[in-house]
This record gives C-alpha cells, structure tokens and sequence, in this order.
C-alpha cells in the first residue's frame, strides 16, 4: 500500500511535535561519556538507546562483542540493534550510528559532557558526532509510528561501539556474524554529521604503514664509529617531503571528497620515535633504531597496489643513494576506498527527501576519512550504504562540539522520507 501525500505530511508534522524529546534525547546521549578509548559506559548507552527503541515498538536485541580483545569486564563492548516489522520483514532499512566519541581534549569552555541546548544548539563531545544522528534515525521511526502508517518493509536501528577506532567490536563484528548483512538489510543509511544537504558516497582508501631504519650504537663522544638511524629516517623524510608529497598533491579524484584539499592524495607522519626517550636518562649513545608510522590516503583511481610500491620504491631509492641505510617497513592497516553504486536507490530516497524537506537539491561527497560503510560494505556485502545526517562535519571532534537543532529536526525528516520510500510504503 501506498501512503498519500497526507501521509507524508502527517508524518513531517509527527517530526515538528517530537522535535523537544529528539533534542531532549540527544542531550541525554551526549550525558553519557562513551569516551573512545578505553571505551566508557558502552552499556549504559546501548540500553538508552535500546529502551527507547523497545517504547518504539521495536524488538531490541544486545550484541556483546565476544571473542574481540578489547571486549573486556571493564570496557565491555555492547551493541545494540532494534528491528521493526511492518507488514513484510523486506525491503529492510537499516540505520547505523556509532556511539562511542573521541576525548574531549583540551579548549572546551563548557562542560563536554553537560548537554547543554542553549540557542538552537546541542553542546557537547559526541553532539555532532554522531549522537544527534542516532536521534534522528530513533525519532525518523518514531514519527512514522506516530503518524499511524504501517511500513510494507521494515526498519532496523543499531547503536554501535569503536567507530572512532575502526568498528571492529561494532558495525564490522554485527556484519562478521550476518546480523548486519546482505541476508536481512537492503539499504543502509548511517547518520555521520556530513552537513544536512550532502549525501556521502563513499570514502578514499586507508594505508598505514610504519617505517624502521636500523643502524649501528656506538658512543655519543664519536658518532663517525656508530650508524644513526635518526639521520637514515631524516634521509627518508627528505624523500618524503620533496619527492612523495608533491607528487601526490597533483594526483586529484573524480570523487566528490570533501573539504577540497582531500580531493588529493594525501600523507601524514602520525608518529617518529628514535634513539633514547627524550625525557628519560641520557646517556652518550648513536641512535640504532627509528620507526615512523606514517598514514596515507589513497583516491578509488590510485588504488592499493600501486600506492604501496611508490612506498617501496621510494625507500629503495633513498637506499641506494645511502649505502649505510637499512629498513624496514611494515603495513599497519589497508582499508580500500568504497563507493556507493552511482543509481542506488538509497541515493535517490535520499535526494527526494533533502529537496522536499529543505526545497534545495542535495549534493554527493566523499568523506576525507574511512568510516563504519566499509564494514556494511565489504564483510555485510551491502553495497546500497550511505552516510547521511545532521550536524556540520567540520565541528567533528573540536572543541566546544555541537549540533544545531533545525538541522537535526529536518534530518530527521529526511531520514523518515527516506524510510518511506525505500521500504515500498511511498
Ligand atoms: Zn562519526
């Protein structure tokens, strides 16, 4: 069955009349310090969310993550995922947001944790990102309920843990046991605070890898009897500096990645580490071991194969320029860029529900950054994934985080719109 436009209005308004509980409820999210890591009051948060998903009608289940490393008796690792049936189990939309948050860091002039609504405002770490988000997904649903319309399909709602920290006891451990997967869900859509109008397609590609130069102790007093390895890591990041990122400056994608600057290749030196701690006890020794660890984002055109030989390459060569230079490298994490299929239907509700919400048309991008899609993607084998919702992706993870209130009341819009038509109700 088919909802009339009344339907659809009854639904928008359902969202207006909710919109004090959906920032009352956000707050309260924000009031729980998930702080990632270690990974604070996880299961506190996921029965917050489970509860009121259970008064939504939802069936709630808990995934604790067993059998992960980080899941412990003092941080344990608890999902939360809540399914409402409609009048078929499919199509299934599945709406994912992590609830773990960076550390507040320093230059906060607020309580990080306070939840505070203060001038169409939601103040707070994790406001943004992405606590706002799993608020709108809740009352999206919420709404429809409300609105006294029957899905044909069915909606689903996770809240998960570790996002900020690869997802691996979260969205990537639910799709490794098939409970966020090809085999249930259809589509999925996950509320990351990528600016009320944009639709996230995807993200570039994740190389972190880690650099050793070796060389030889001997005494302070006469370096010429020693190898440094601290100035092989200088020889290194000379080459780096002149050769690699330049290079990579020039290379740009097709892919619409947000802010500018990551439309580019790009590399970072998370990390160096050499030689004696500089706080400890010195005593007059020639480095014999420096490590970098270096993070580099590959574009969807670069691919992996290719972005690890230019590395090897490049150490090769500077190498062969210093006979003395001994290294090492060491892959730390590869993640390969995901895209959505550009004619995804996720896309298109998406697109229908941001133009009849805000009367402007959406636009795509990319995220700069790898996030939960691809977990959904590559092990859930759900290519239909898409990252859309409230909050200004810029003011992710700074200080004095927060999350404006329109925003997140028309994102909860969209998302029900969205929900609509996806599940064949619209
Ligand atoms: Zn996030």
């Amino acid at each position: 069955m088919r909802a009339p436009a009344a339907a659809l209005d009854r639904v928008l308004t359902a969202v207006d009349d909710a919109a004090p509980e959906i920032v009352d409820f956000t707050s309260a999210l924000v009031r729980i310090p998930t702080v990632n890591p270690p990974g604070e009051a996880y299961a506190d948060c996921a029965r917050l969310i489970g509860e009121r998903l259970a008064a939504g009608g939802f069936d709630v289940e808990y995934h604790a993550a067993e059998g992960r490393p980080e899941h412990t008796t003092s941080h344990p690792r608890i999902n939360v995922v809540g399914l409402r049936r409609g009048r078929h189990l499919r199509p299934n939309v599945h709406l994912n947001g992590h609830f773990d948050v960076v550390p507040a860091g320093a230059g906060w002039t607020l309580d990080p944790f306070g939840g505070l609504v203060k001038d169409g405002r939601i103040y707070g770490r994790g406001s943004c990102d992405m606590k706002a988000g799993i608020a709108a997904a809740v009352y999206a649903a919420e709404a429809i309920r409300r609105a006294g319309i029957a899905l044909d399909g069915s909606v689903e709602i996770s809240g998960t843990v570790d996002e900020e920290s690869g997802g691996y006891a979260g969205v990537a451990w639910l799709a490794e046991r098939r409970r966020l997967s090809a085999d249930r869900n259809d589509y999925v859509i996950i509320p990351e605070p990528l600016n009320v109008d944009r639709i996230c397609i995807g993200h570039r590609g994740v190389y972190w890898f880690e650099v050793t130069t070796h060389g030889r102790i001997g005494h302070g007093s006469m370096p010429f009897l020693g190898v440094s390895a601290i100035e092989h890591m200088g020889v290194v990041l000379e080459r780096v500096r002149g050769e690699l990122i330049p290079a990579l400056a020039a290379r740009t994608t097709k892919i619409p990645v947000v802010p500018d600057g990551a439309r580019h290749a790009t590399l970072n030196i998370n990390g160096i580490s050499g030689g004696q701690e500089v706080d400890g006890i010195q005593t007059p020794c020639v480095a014999d071991l420096c490590r970098a660890v270096f993070d580099r984002r590959f574009l969807l055109e670069e691919g992996f194969d290719a972005t690890k030989s230019e590395i090897e390459e490049l150490l090769e060569r500077a190498a062969a320029a210093t006979p003395s230079l001994r290294y090492s490298l060491r892959d730390l994490m590869i993640v390969p860029p995901v895209r959505t299929p550009e004619d995804s239907p996720v896309i298109g509700a998406l697109e229908r529900g941001i133009s009849r919400v805000l009367g402007r048309p959406a636009t795509h991008v990319a995220s700069p950054g790898t996030y939960d899609h691809k977990h959904v993607d590559r092990i859930g084998g759900i290519p239909h994934c898409v990252a859309y919702g409230p909050g200004i992706l810029d003011l992710a993870h700074q200080p004095n985080e927060w999350c404006g209130v329109d925003d997140l009341v028309n994102a909860t819009k969209v998302l029900a719109l969205a929900i609509l038509e996806l599940t064949g109700t619209t």
